[in-house]
């Protein structure tokens, strides 16, 4: 059977792996991380865009649209939550009125719902959000893209794809014509690959067809606010963006979990692995933040993070994405936002260049639902009572912030978490305002009991983040 390589475990390699699990391949995803979503696709605003940003006739523009519309029937399929909130881009004065204007009519162009609303409705739909007037979507959406991501995943596996986790492509071969990904751990071989490796992909596309291609890392900071934000905030509020910087601007995101996030900020630097956050621009988050929600302040913010757009342009502003087939690999290069929602519309597209190189036969038996697991804390009494009847592990809670249960740690590990923060990209344990300091020590110690690992093998992230150290003889002597 005909091997299909997809280099890359996010929410893109993870789409892409669950579509072509429709036909008779084989299917093998190649991660450098312990976990599917550790890049860009879990460092975003997790915003359902509508596309009104985009370039009309762009990929951009064409597969967000179809990305936010095709969303609904996604979701179901997929068990995932996300919320059509709306969205509002808020002008002050009639510079802001024009490039609104603007706006308006190149998204009525890419086929997005808008209307420009006065001050008064805006006092409806967000009360606290500053604005004298603003351009309205109503179809946008929030949703949390680690769910997201993993679900594709779980799917695409249910479906007979395989992810193979910490095998970084170090470089690729071919040899009578199949191609060799080396790993090192070990050779990969594949008749095709799909090159979705976000910033590693433009060095790979190098190699597969694309000689001339550069991507620009450029970071996007954020704050995260405490839950108690999150009613003054019932859907995402922009400011009117600045064509000539890389981003949106910074904004005001509500999240599916009812946290707020400020940010993020554009700056180009030269590590794509760089997710620093930094004083100065944490301090302009806040005060940008305050001109759209007035009472922000730092005693909100439980965390800050970053994201790296991988960027096709080092003069902001925007490049279309670059999906190309050359020979049997294809190429995903500067997948920036909108990514996010367009990951289906691009995972279809690339289906079909492969498509026009080698016959993909639909199997009848692909089975497009994956369930989701009960999330206790969004339960009412009854069921919770219920559920703990049934399971008792429902009854000890281990995350007390965002009342995570025991058994949702477990089901977190046995959907594939081999990580502390996989278990809290998984089912927010430690993702509330204490961030672990209460049930860190208790998810390392499920993870040792569930999977047998040694509590010095425990990794909080990446490799290299243990948790514990090795017992030392003499320790105490020397010190
Ligand atoms: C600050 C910010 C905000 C954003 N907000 C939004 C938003 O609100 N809405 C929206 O639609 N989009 C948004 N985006 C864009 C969106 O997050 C991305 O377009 C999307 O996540 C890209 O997914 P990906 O799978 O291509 O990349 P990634 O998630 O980066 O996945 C690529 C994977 O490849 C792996 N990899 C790299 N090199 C190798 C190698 N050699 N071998 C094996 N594996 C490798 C990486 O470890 C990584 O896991 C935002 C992006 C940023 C940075």
């Amino acid at each position: 059977m005909t091997t299909i390589a997809v280099i890359g475990a996010g929410v893109v390699g993870s789409a892409i792996a669950r579509e072509l699990t429709r036909y008779r391949v084989r299917v093998v995803v190649l991660e450098r991380e312990p976990d599917a979503a550790y890049g860009t696709s879990g460092r975003n605003s997790g915003v359902l865009h509508a596309g009104f940003n985009n370039v009309p006739g762009s990929k951009m523009a064409r597969m967000c649209v179809e990305g936010n519309r095709g969303f609904d029937a996604l979701a179901r399929e997929l068990d995932i939550r996300y919320k059509r909130t709306g969205k509002l881009v808020v002008g002050f004065d009639e510079d802001d009125r024009r490039v609104l204007t603007g706006m308006l009519s190149r998204g009525r162009e890419n086929g997005c719902m808008l209307e420009m609303i006065p001050r008064a409705e805006i006092d409806r739909l967000a009360p606290k959000v500053r604005g004298e007037f603003a351009m309205y979507s109503p179809l946008t959406a929030i949703l949390d893209p680690f769910e997201y991501t993993f679900a594709l995943m779980e799917n695409a596996v249910r479906n007979g794809a395989r992810f193979l986790f910490n095998r970084p492509v170090m470089f690729i071969s071919t040899n009578d014509g199949v191609y060799l990904l080396h790993t090192p751990t070990g050779d990969v071989r594949a008749d095709f690959i799909v090159n979705a490796a976000g910033h590693g992909a433009a060095a790979l596309a190098r190699t597969l067809g694309l000689p001339e291609i550069e991507t620009y890392p450029c970071r996007g900071e954020y704050y995260v606010l405490d839950k108690r934000v999150g009613d003054t905030l019932p859907l995402p509020a922009y400011p009117v963006p600045n064509p000539r910087a890389g981003g949106l601007g910074i904004h005001l995101t509500p999240t599916v979990d009812g946290n707020v996030l400020i940010g993020p900020s554009n700056e180009y630097t030269s590590d794509a692995d760089d997710r620093a956050t930094t004083a100065p621009v944490l301090e302009e988050l806040l005060r940008d933040g305050e001109k759209l929600l007035p009472g922000l302040s730092r005693g909100q913010v439980i965390r800050t993070f970053a994201g790296v757009r991988p960027k096709l342009t080092n003069r902001g502003g925007y490049h279309d994405f670059v999906i190309e087939r050359s020979g049997c690999a294809v190429n995903l290069v500067g997948i920036e936002s909108p990514g996010l929602t367009a990951a289906m519309p691009i995972a279809r597209y690339v289906t079909e260049l492969l498509g026009e190189v080698t016959e993909l036969t639909p199997r009848a038996d692909f089975d497009p639902y994956r369930k989701a697991f009960p999330r206790f804390r969004d339960l009412p009494d009854e069921v919770r009572r219920e559920l703990v009847r049934e399971n008792p592990a429902f009854g000890e809670i281990v995350c007390r912030c965002e009342t995570v249960t025991y058994a949702e740690v477990l089901d977190a590990v046995r959907r594939g978490a081999r990580t502390v923060i996989g278990v809290k990209n998984r089912c927010r344990a430690s993702m509330g305002r204490c961030q672990g300091g209460y049930c860190g020590s208790r998810i390392a110690q499920i993870l040792h009991s569930e999977l047998g690992l040694p509590y010095e093998e425990i990794l909080y992230h990446m490799e290299g983040s243990w948790m514990f150290l090795p017992h030392t003889e003499g320790a105490a002597d020397e010190s």
